[in-house]
Formats: C-alpha cells, sequence, structure tokens
C-alpha cells in the first residue's frame, strides 16, 4: 500500500473535485486535518473538503486506485486513531439542513453541527435528539447510537432515523433504509464507521419547544451526599425527566463560571420535557441537599439546550473510556466517589453517570446495530491522554475495573474517544452483533478500504 501520493495523482484528483485537495506542507492541510479532540493529530497523504456526494464519490473512487485507506471527519469530536497516510475525508463543508415540519423529519448533510439542526427546527415547534454539546456533528453522532439529552424521553437517536445516502467502497452512491440495503441500514445505526462515507441523513424530529432544564452545582465536597441521593430519586422519576451527574475537576479559566472556577464540582443536569412546575416539584428533594454553588435551573428555550451540560466548547485534549452499568447503587456511587471525588487527584478530569431507561430500553420497529437497551445507567471517565507526564497508569481503566460488578459488560461507542478509548471499540458490542457487523463489512468493503478498530480482528493492527 502506498503511503504518500504523487503530487500529479492529487493534481488530478483536485480537476475533478469542487472542495480543496490538500497534501502536507500545503497551505490550509493542517487547518483542515485538525479537530476538537487535540490528542488526535492526523497525519494523511491527503484531505479532500468534500462539498457533496459527487467530490465524495472521486475521493473514495481515488483512494480505492491508490490502495489508500479512506477515514472521515466531520467535527473531530469523535477522532479516534489517525488514519496516518491515507485519504481523510472533511466533511464540514457539506452543511446542508432542510426540515420538513409536516412529516417531523430533517434531512442533514454530513457536516452539519447539532446547533444548526437545533436552529432550524426551532420555528417549528420541533427538537432534534442531540446530545449534550450542540457542536458535536449530527451524523456521526447518530452513527455511534446518539444518546440525547432527551434519552428517557425518546430513547437512541438512531432509533429516529429513517434513512442514510452514502459513498460505499465500489465508489456507488447508495440509499438505505428499512426497506432498501437493510443490513447497511442496520450496521450503520450504531456501528458508525467501516461501511462508508455517509453524505445524508434523514431523521425524526421531535415536538419540543421549551424545557425545564439547566444544572445544579454543589461543592465537590458534597460528592457523596449527591450522588446518594441522585441514584435514589432515579427510582421515581417519570420518563419527562432526563439527568445525569458529574463529577467535576474545573479549571480556573475564563470559560468557566466565577463561581466554579478551579473548583471540584458535582454537577446535576437536567432535562424535563413535562410542565415547569411538575420539573420544579420533582427537583425539590435535590434543592433541599443544601446550598449550590450555582443554579441555572428554569424554564429555557430548546435552542438553549447547551446550557445544560455546558460542555467546553474549544478543543480539548483528552482520553474517554465508559461503561454501560445494569444498576448504580450505594456501592457504586461508593467506589465511584472513592477514585473520582474531592480526595486526592486520580488524573480523572471527570466522572459522568448518565440516567438511562425510559425509551431508551424500548426495541424500536427497526433496530441497528446499538445493543444497550440493558443498560441503567451509563459511566464516562476524561482523562489527560496516556503518554502526557499528568496522565500516569491509566486511572480510568482501573477504577472501570472496580465498576464491573455493575457493568453490562459493555462500553458506549460514542463515549470511547481519543488514543486509548477507541482502541476499545469492539468492546461496544456483543459477540453477535459484532459478527454480524464484520459479515455486513465484508459484504460492502471487502478490500477493508474503510478501516474500523471495532471490525478488525482482534490483534491485526490499527483503525480509526
Ligand atoms: C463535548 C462532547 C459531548 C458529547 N456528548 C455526547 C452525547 O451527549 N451523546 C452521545 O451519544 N455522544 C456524545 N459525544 C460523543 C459524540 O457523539 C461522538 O464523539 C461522535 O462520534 C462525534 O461525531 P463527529 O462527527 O462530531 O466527530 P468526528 O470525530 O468528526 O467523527 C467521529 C466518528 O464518526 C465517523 N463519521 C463522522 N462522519 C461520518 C460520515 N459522514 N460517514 C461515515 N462516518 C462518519 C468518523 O469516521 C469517526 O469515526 C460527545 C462528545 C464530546 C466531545
Amino acid at each position: 500500500m502506498e503511503t504518500t501520493t504523487p503530487a500529479a495523482a492529487a493534481a488530478d484528483l483536485t480537476r475533478r473535485v469542487r472542495g480543496p485537495v490538500l497534501l502536507p506542507g500545503q497551505r490550509g492541510y493542517d487547518q483542515e486535518r485538525a479537530g476538537f479532540n487535540l490528542a488526535v493529530e492526523q497525519r494523511p497523504a491527503l484531505v479532500v473538503g468534500a462539498t457533496g456526494a459527487a467530490d465524495v464519490r472521486a475521493a473514495v473512487g481515488f483512494a480505492a486506485d491508490h490502495a489508500l485507506p479512506v477515514a472521515v471527519q466531520a467535527t473531530g469530536h469523535g477522532a479516534g486513531r489517525p488514519i496516518d497516510g491515507g485519504l481523510l475525508v472533511t466533511t464540514r463543508r457539506m452543511a446542508d439542513v432542510h426540515v420538513d415540519a409536516t412529516a417531523r423529519t430533517a434531512r442533514v448533510g454530513a457536516g452539519v453541527r447539532w446547533s444548526q439542526v437545533v436552529e432550524r427546527a426551532a420555528p417549528f415547534g420541533l427538537a432534534p435528539l442531540n446530545g449534550s454539546s450542540p457542536l458535536v456533528g449530527a451524523v456521526g453522532y447518530t452513527l455511534g447510537g446518539g444518546l440525547p439529552v432527551l434519552s428517557r424521553t425518546f430513547g437512541w437517536a438512531a432509533d429516529h432515523v429513517r434513512g442514510i445516502d452514502l459513498v460505499t467502497a465500489d465508489g456507488r452512491s447508495r440509499s438505505v433504509g428499512p426497506d432498501r440495503d437493510a443490513d447497511l441500514f442496520w450496521a450503520l445505526r450504531g456501528g458508525r464507521n467501516g461501511f462508508g462515507v455517509v453524505t445524508s441523513m434523514e431523521i425524526g424530529l421531535v415536538p419540543v419547544a421549551e424545557l425545564y432544564g439547566g444544572g445544579l452545582h454543589f461543592p465537590g465536597e458534597q460528592a457523596s451526599r449527591v450522588l446518594h441521593a441522585w441514584r435514589e430519586w432515579t427510582g421515581e422519576v417519570p420518563e419527562t425527566m432526563n439527568s445525569s451527574v458529574a463529577l467535576l475537576r474545573l479549571p480556573d479559566t475564563d470559560g468557566v463560571p466565577a463561581p466554579l472556577r478551579g473548583r471540584r464540582t458535582v454537577h446535576v443536569r437536567v432535562a424535563h420535557t413535562g410542565p415547569a412546575d411538575e420539573g420544579a416539584a420533582l427537583l425539590r428533594p435535590l434543592r433541599d441537599l443544601g446550598p449550590r454553588l450555582l443554579d441555572t435551573v428554569g424554564t429555557i428555550p430548546y435552542t438553549a439546550i447547551g446550557a445544560v451540560h455546558q460542555d467546553p466548547t474549544l478543543p480539548q485534549s483528552y482520553d474517554e473510556r465508559s461503561l454501560m452499568l445494569r444498576a448504580f447503587d450505594g456501592p457504586a456511587v461508593d467506589t465511584l466517589v472513592e477514585a473520582a471525588g474531592p480526595g486526592p487527584g486520580t488524573g480523572i478530569v471527570m466522572a459522568e453517570v448518565r440516567h438511562l431507561g425510559g425509551a431508551l430500553g424500548r426495541e424500536p420497529r427497526h433496530p441497528g446495530a446499538l445493543d444497550h437497551r440493558d443498560a441503567a445507567f451509563s459511566l464516562s471517565l476524561l482523562t489527560p491522554p496516556a503518554g502526557t507526564a499528568e496522565a500516569g497508569p491509566s486511572p480510568a481503566e482501573e477504577l472501570l475495573a472496580r465498576m464491573e460488578p455493575w457493568g453490562t459488560g459493555r462500553r458506549f461507542l460514542n463515549f470511547l474517544g481519543g488514543p486509548g478509548g477507541s482502541g476499545l471499540a469492539h468492546e461496544a458490542f456483543t459477540p453477535e452483533a459484532l459478527a454480524r457487523l464484520a459479515a455486513v463489512k465484508a459484504a460492502h468493503d471487502p478490500g477493508g478500504l474503510f478501516p474500523a478498530a471495532h471490525l478488525l480482528p482482534a490483534g491485526s493492527g490499527s483503525g480509526s
């Protein structure tokens, strides 16, 4: 396999695509390959800034002719192993959003961020099933399963996909759905990458214009008390109440609200889709726990959905690991607080538990490869990337090993990021689902043009 691309061949590709074709050293190359996770530095042999499906077909055909592996990047929020020496298709120019208010659907281009869908759907009183950060790419998130802020109320984003357009390894555009190329449609909804380049997707929207939502920020010293109270509370709340708790070590920087800067905090995030007075009554036991450093919960338009989790908006350097949990009982809380709570630093900068169940547990009419319907909670951990002085021996894996008694045995693909987390992608699936994914891959990408970590035989090198 070639690891460099002759400039003449790249010039030929430049004539066939509308977007930029960039080689290492050329102006714009570094900007085009950069993503949100600074811990992953991709050094592709060339980058194609696709403007539409025709550009993607040309890029995929070129890669096949030159035996170059292909990876896709929208925002780089889910960056895993770098596609060094291959061809990187960037999709940020494919940013069309078309809302059909009557059908309650949106057709989104491959490079669309959730914030763009939120803005376009809001005038119709509709909302997409986006996650905590509106800056994440709609397509990459949904291909990985998509755990929305309104998860218990409406379920996985992947369950709301109506159809997917993609370019497969043969260089053809296909429209797949429940009745067309059903095997690919199954694999893409949860199996994410390794099957082709998705050029657009039709997704369902939900009728939500406003929420009772925001965050309760408690001092880090209250971690044990707050987490015990929260986990008991999750046993009583209806499906209209969505929540999570994060143990945070916040930096002392301008982007962090003044009362929280440089502190350890416990951040309870809530998003209630029912009436505000009902939401306030449900939240009362948590507010009664004591003084908050900050309390932002109130009625907000759906367009302010990013305020619920307050995820960072500037690029960061991190590794992310996850474990899906069957249960989160008192001893599980103690185990988590001991390792990630207010005691001496273990290198874990965020430990987040999300309350699952509700609609997430129900089978949709057309299930996909996503398979976490048995999970009652999700646990994800952020650490500095392995290899930095701060990181030390993987504190995240040490903690996850201790949490195994409560685990389902599987991880959530979307919560495996960075150099270390992405290598665990195969652990997101049951053996049966992995075998079925491998069969779909063999049928549609027999030459392995689209490497994917979770679809490689064990011990056979890297993928993205
Ligand atoms: C701050 C933050 C908050 C998050 N919150 C949530 C959350 O609430 N719920 C949740 O489920 N996830 C969440 N995630 C995880 C996020 O959904 C994944 O990282 C997702 O993969 C990001 O997609 P992207 O396209 O933005 O990123 P990218 O890094 O550009 O892409 C991620 C992966 O998707 C593949 N991909 C992207 N576009 C295409 C395409 N067109 N065709 C084929 N493959 C493609 C890429 O190959 C890559 O493997 C969060 C991540 C961050 C950093």
